[in-house]
């Protein structure tokens, strides 16, 4: 069976093209995965949007209800980076959805990846740089309130700091979240996940994947987990907007096939989600995000 990717065409919620958000990198990253043979019949599986019941999980029930009724106010839609209306809105939902759906096929399956996620700075009362719903958050706190996973790892390498994914989770014990990022970046007050490693800026290829050696069987032999989230934002790349660590395409493959290979020689799901990546060339970034799932394929 071909990887089990979750997409959907909403993902895109139609920004200009100038917009300081790539959302163009949506339908390119499934143009990249078509390209590659990756987005076959039998490898695609829609997301559906997250019910409130779900989103309130990991959400004040305020927020989740000034989303769905996109009546966010002003001051918290400044800090999301757009206003929230009823296609950013719709974005939010499926996206955590389909991180859902890729957790829940990642239990089946070993190995399954959502073409969003990773919207790792959304708190529990409100969004915050580019990230409206935290999907992870969400759909962790379903599969544990369903008694699908007890023992939940959260492995963020996104080149910004996880802290709305610790806000929401860092005081659960079933979660453990692990935070790999650029010290420098955003956001300027970081809230502490159970474990947070600060990288110098231009860290680069060697260094960096040194420094996560070091690390994954310290994080594996934490617990017996039952699936990790793996959120494999790119951008770490040198030619990110965003990023400062300096890894090249080469770095970032070498990254994916060193955390998946970690966690899936020891029987351990991994659901992957894309994270952050921004840069003008909307294509080269869509392919930065594809070497996720070209990875992934190798272990499905
Ligand atoms: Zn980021």
């Amino acid at each position: 069976m071909p990887l089990q990717i979750v997409h959907h065409p909403d993902y895109d919620a139609g920004f200009a093209t100038n917009h300081r958000f790539p959302m163009s990198k949506y339908p390119l990253l499934m143009e990249a995965l078509r390209a590659r043979g990756l987005a076959g019949a039998d490898a695609l599986n829609t997301a559906e949007p997250a019910p409130a019941s779900w989103l309130k999980l990991a959400h004040t029930a305020d927020y989740v209800d000034q989303v769905l009724g996109c009546s966010v106010p002003e001051k918290i839609e400044r800090e999301i980076g757009f206003p929230v209306g009823p296609r950013v809105s719709l974005r939010a939902q499926l996206a955590a959805g389909g991180t859902l759906l890729a957790a829940r096929l990642a239990l089946r399956h070993g190995i399954a990846c959502n073409t969003a996620g990773g919207s790792h700075h959304a708190r529990r009362a409100q969004g915050a740089g580019f990230c409206t719903f935290n999907d992870v958050a969400v759909a962790s706190l379903v599969l544990l309130e369903e008694g699908a996973a007890q023992n939940i790892l959260v492995v963020d390498l996104d080149v910004h700091q996880g802290d709305g994914t610790a806000d929401i989770l860092a005081g659960d014990q079933r979660v453990f979240t692990f935070s790999m990022h650029g010290d420098r970046n955003y956001p300027v007050r970081k809230i502490a996940s159970d474990l947070d490693i600060a990288l110098p800026d231009g860290t680069g290829d060697a260094a960096y994947l040194e420094r996560l050696a070091a690390i994954l069987p310290d994080l594996s032999a934490k617990a017996r987990w039952d699936i990790i989230f793996y959120n494999a934002g790119v951008d770490v790349h040198a030619q990110d907007r965003l990023g400062r660590l300096a890894l090249s395409n080469d770095g970032l493959h070498g990254r994916d096939t060193m955390v998946i290979d970690h966690f899936r020689a020891i029987g351990i799901p991994v659901c992957g989600v894309i994270g952050g990546g921004y840069s003008t060339d909307v294509p080269a970034l869509a392919a930065r995000h594809a070497i996720l799932f070209e990875v992934a394929s190798n272990y499905a």
